[in-house]
């Protein structure tokens, strides 16, 4: 069996040597238990980092024909460079697996996956045993996304990142999802075939720091959920029925109070609810603008990501 382990890199300089190290330790032991051919590597993908990452990159593909490098024309993101990894590489291989350049996914757990492949699963996917080792913050945040996803109704499996394997077909399949959206981790369990999980710990990172700042961990959640679902939409037509209900009772209570001849200036209900009404049409309008900026950008079908060279 081919395996290719593929790994997005952005400013990573700092790790990618260890990084090399570690994976190459791994292959040859993989190797050698003769789970995987000879045939198989490890590819690199530099998103347009700017530190020396794709230098690095080259050396290590130079000395060493286990590695291979792809270069994207510029910086993408995590989610279009694992993308643009996974479909240069799927037809050279029977299987990938995609981690991430630190190495905090315990790289253990590639045998495991490599295991129940041969079992006959097209797709396994690493989950997290424990988030001990990640800071409190992080551990929050990163649980109260899965359960909102959840909520959302996107189908997305409890603690797994992007640490998984897939076969070639199940790859193939993902190719035809030309969304340009990305959730990928919406996505694969869309895939379907025979899948399953293997657990993990996730380790800190070992050197360098994460790429994954507060402002790029709310665009990813907002992007999963607003690219893998519709409730929200669905969500604010409920609102509006019930305020529109609501606006109902209370014209028959005007009414009524009219009749009676108990009108009060009422000044206060009045500012109130135009503040109130005011308040929900603009988020109505915002998630509703949104889905449109969504699909003005999906109508456009620009490409993902460009390779602009590819180190075999
Ligand atoms: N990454 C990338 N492009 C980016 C940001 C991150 O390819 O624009 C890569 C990064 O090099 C790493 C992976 O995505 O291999 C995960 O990033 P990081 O470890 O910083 O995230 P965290 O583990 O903190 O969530
Ligand atoms: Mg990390």
């Amino acid at each position: 069996m081919i395996l290719y382990l593929v790994l997005p890199c952005y400013n990573e300089e700092e790790v990618l040597p260890e990084t090399a190290k570690r994976l190459k330790e791994k292959m040859e032991t993989l190797e050698e238990a003769g789970k995987i051919s000879k045939e198989s590597r490890v590819v690199f993908v530099n998103d347009g980092s700017k530190d020396r990452t794709w230098e690095i990159i080259e050396s290590l593909h130079e000395r060493d024909k286990l590695f291979r490098g792809i270069c994207l024309s510029r910086n993408r993101g995590h989610q279009n460079a694992l993308l643009a990894g996974l479909m240069t590489v799927r037809e050279e291989c029977d299987a990938v697996i995609s981690m991430d350049a630190d190495l905090q996914d315990d790289i253990g757990a590639v045998d495991e996956m490599v295991d129940r492949y041969l079992e006959g699963y097209e797709v396994v996917y690493g989950v997290r045993s424990s988030r001990k080792k990640d800071t409190f913050f992080k551990r929050s945040t990163a649980q109260f996304f899965y359960r909102f996803m959840k909520m959302m109704g996107v189908e997305v499996v409890y603690n797994h990142a992007d640490y998984r394997l897939m076969s070639s077909r199940a790859l193939e399949a993902l190719s035809h999802f030309e969304e340009v959206n990305l959730f990928l981790r919406g996505l694969v369990p869309l895939v379907g075939f025979k899948s399953t999980t293997v657990t993990y710990e996730r380790g800190e990172r070992f050197a360098g720091k994460s790429k994954y700042p507060l402002r790029k961990m709310l665009s990813f959640a907002f992007e999963g959920i607003t690219s893998m679902s519709v409730k929200p939409i669905r969500w604010i037509t409920i609102l509006g029925l019930l305020v529109f209900t609501a606006s109902i009772g209370i014209l028959i209570y005007s009414i009524i109070r009219y009749a009676m001849g108990q009108t009060i200036p009422g000044w206060t209900f009045l500012a109130v609810s135009i503040w109130a009404l005011g308040g929900i049409q603009l988020l109505a309008v915002g998630v509703i603008g949104e889905y449109i900026g969504k699909i003005y950008l999906e109508t456009k079908k620009r490409p993902k990501y460009i390779v602009s060279a590819y180190l075999k």
